[in-house]
């Protein structure tokens, strides 16, 4: 009675969140656990496999990239993949998705949440990607956290994947029986450098670590003379590259991937692992992988037929110049369009398209450039000044503008500046049939 109570009582306040414009994600949960505080207990236990996703980065896109693959193979799941990833969010998760046939959860976890939520639940499996000190964070800190989330874990029988690289990471071997590794083979790719500097000290006895090759911050292939070291990987990515999205090879298997960022290889092989495991082949795999990619108008792709589209938003002079350089990364040729607004969110002083490098599109095969936005006459005047030569449009309407893309049959390269993101995003989303 008081579990049917909770559960009627969870699904009224997301009506209720929903109707004053909230996303309704965790106040569902919280309500639940106050009028019945074993529920999460309860239904999870009714759930046959249960996929933990956690770590300092790309838990969201490892998690919504295990969803998405396992949604666009028909199989049902529970997801929290609105982000809401600490005890009240995963409550809300398992009540409102819950049906018959669900059997696999998969559940994106605030690191810090761990010890309270693994009170309550069991996973199956937990796959970790990273653990990064937050710039607040002292040196240390993230040591008591692993140690922490090692003691939430053991004597569990959970099985554990884990990043072989991230030394605070497979440290969390000492918590179970069961582990796995996945990894990334030495010159498999050049990480950009982040500036970051973390310590590189053995997680087993404190000294420092000794590295034969570094990706990127402490993630690489270390050992220490106290046989703390890289385990062998199961899963393990030899080579991959950005064109601009990732291609890469786990494996002699390969992907190619529909999202962008180096980092991504990590948290798409993180989610390969995942998948392996709980029985997918490389070709289901592959139908998820190959169609995923983000939802913000950052390094968003579209394809439908042979036309395809890729948005990415540019605000400054750094970002302009990284998106004409992605169009050069494209092969083929390209049709542009450009959108720059000067409403109060942008910034209404918009000279700094005189220093981003339009130079770079004289460089690529370009059937044609439109230019959009309030600011399109402007767009219009620096692009002649970079002596362009391809035909450039001016359409202030943004919809229209995006629309006339699709006259193209060459790739369509969108850059939007902040507000005119969203018009253009909605407008790219209309002309390749996903609904939204
Ligand atoms: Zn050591």
């Amino acid at each position: 009675m008081r579990h049917w109570t909770a559960t009627r009582l969870a699904k009224l306040a997301r009506s209720a969140s929903r109707a004053v414009g909230k996303k309704g994600t965790d106040l569902p949960g919280q309500i639940a656990r106050k009028v019945d505080k074993n529920i999460l207990k309860n239904l999870a236990s009714k759930v046959d496999e249960i996929v933990f996703i956690s770590g300092t980065n790309g838990k969201t896109t490892t998690s919504n990239l295990i969803g998405h693959t396992l949604k666009k193979n028909d199989i049902d799941i529970i997801h929290n993949n609105e982000g809401a990833n600490m005890a009240a969010g995963i409550t809300s998760a398992f009540i409102l998705q819950n049906t018959a046939n669900t059997k696999i959860a998969v559940i994106e976890i605030d690191e810090g949440s761990i010890p309270r939520v693994l009170k309550e639940m069991t996973p199956t499996m937990m796959v970790f990607t990273n653990f990064f000190r937050d710039q607040m964070d002292r040196f240390g800190e993230i040591d008591i956290m692993v140690n922490n989330i090692a003691k939430a874990i053991e004597n569990k029988g959970i099985k554990l994947l884990l990043n072989a690289d991230d030394p605070f990471v497979s440290r969390l071997k000492i918590a179970s029986d069961t582990v796995l590794y996945y990894g990334i083979e030495k010159n498999a790719h050049q990480f950009e450098q982040s500036t970051m500097n973390e310590s590189k000290y053995c997680p087993n006895c404190g000294k420092l670590l000794h590295y034969d090759y570094i990706h990127y911050n402490q993630i690489g292939h270390y050992h220490c003379a106290c046989g703390f070291k890289r385990e062998q990987p199961k899963y393990e990515i030899s080579e991959f590259t950005l064109s601009p999205f990732i291609n890469m090879v786990v494996n002699e298997t390969t992907m190619n991937m529909k999202i962008a960022g180096d980092f991504n290889a990590y948290n798409s092989l993180a989610a390969y692992t995942v998948l392996r495991e709980l029985g997918l082949e490389d070709d289901l795999i592959r139908k998820g992988f190959e169609t995923y990619t983000s939802q913000n108008g950052r390094m968003q792709y579209f394809k439908h037929g042979e036309k395809e589209a890729m948005i990415n938003l540019a605000k400054n002079p750094a970002g302009m110049n990284a998106s004409l350089s992605v169009g050069e990364e494209i092969e083929g040729s390209k049709v542009y369009v450009l959108g720059l607004n000067d409403n109060p969110a942008d910034g209404r002083d918009t000279s700094w398209i005189y220093d981003a490098d339009f130079e770079k599109l004289s460089r690529q095969t370009i059937e044609a450039i439109i230019v959009t936005g309030n600011r399109a006459e402007e767009l219009h005047l620096r692009l002649k000044l970079a002596e362009i030569t391809a035909p450039i449009i001016v359409e202030k309407d943004i919809h229209k503008a995006s629309a006339l893309t699709m006259n193209y049959a060459s790739f369509t390269v969108a850059i939007p500046n902040y507000t005119s993101l969203a018009p253009m995003l909605d407008q790219l989303n209309r002309s390749f049939g996903e609904a939204n």
